[in-house]
């Protein structure tokens, strides 16, 4: 229940001298698609680049926050929303921190990924849809979770007997499909670059080369 004695505090360090001070304007990079798509994966080597190029940054990985902060939680329709407000939350600090936030989830739903939207501010939520053939994501099987899902072992799985349902207007659109990883993850930097997410390469440079 909430108290109407606790009042929110505001602190002389806000959000804007954080982010000053890391050069870089936060935001949430929130990868969604199905199992197998290649979320990690791309989310990872995204995170490299931008640490390559001294931005600050933090990546929370499904499997990662169902161990610790989520732990508590199943797979049932209630479960997974509240599996994804707290990440939700969780990266709306992280933001406040100043930090560039990259989220892998499968999140199948529009609903609950617009619910991350809305707690966010203009331009904060950024969509990452890593589009894979679901025949792909099968091949590739990397945890045998398909194998395990078409043998009846795993119910309620995304893209076999639970649905998945596509972004209608993400920010950013990856078939990843026959593409380098390498050359994914250059898209997604290149809509940081364009948006004005990160500080200029001539100064990241000189701070890598520093
Ligand atoms: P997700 O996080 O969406 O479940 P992963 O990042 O674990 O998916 O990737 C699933 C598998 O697909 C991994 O074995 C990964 O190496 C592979 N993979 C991802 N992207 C590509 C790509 N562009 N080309 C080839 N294989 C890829």
């Amino acid at each position: 229940m909430k108290d109407e004695n606790i009042v929110w505090h505001n602190h002389p360090v806000d959000k804007a001298i954080r982010s000053d001070m890391k050069k870089q304007r936060p935001c949430l990079l929130w990868f969604t698609g199905l199992s197998g798509s290649g979320k990690s994966t791309i989310a990872g080597a995204v995170e490299h680049k931008l640490a390559l190029r001294q931005q600050h940054t933090y990546l929370m990985d499904g499997d990662n926050v169902r161990h610790r902060l989520c732990k508590d939680l199943g797979f049932s329709e209630t479960d997974r929303v509240e599996n994804i407000r707290r990440v939700g939350e969780v990266a709306n600090l992280m933001i406040d921190a100043g930090l560039i936030v990259l989220t892998a989830f499968i999140s199948p739903f529009r609903e609950n990924r617009d619910m991350v939207r809305a707690m966010l501010g203009e331009g904060e939520f950024i969509e990452v849809f890593i589009d894979t053939p679901i025949e792909e994501c099968e091949r590739r099987d990397p945890k045998g979770l398909y194998k395990k899902a078409r043998a009846g072992q795993i119910k309620d799985f995304t893209g076999i007997d639970s649905p998945y349902e596509s972004p209608e207007s993400a920010e950013i659109h990856i078939l990843n499909v026959g593409v380098a990883v390498e050359d994914a993850a250059d898209q997604v930097i290149a809509y940081l670059e364009s948006n004005g997410y990160l500080k200029p390469v001539k100064e990241a440079c000189h701070a890598t080369a520093g």
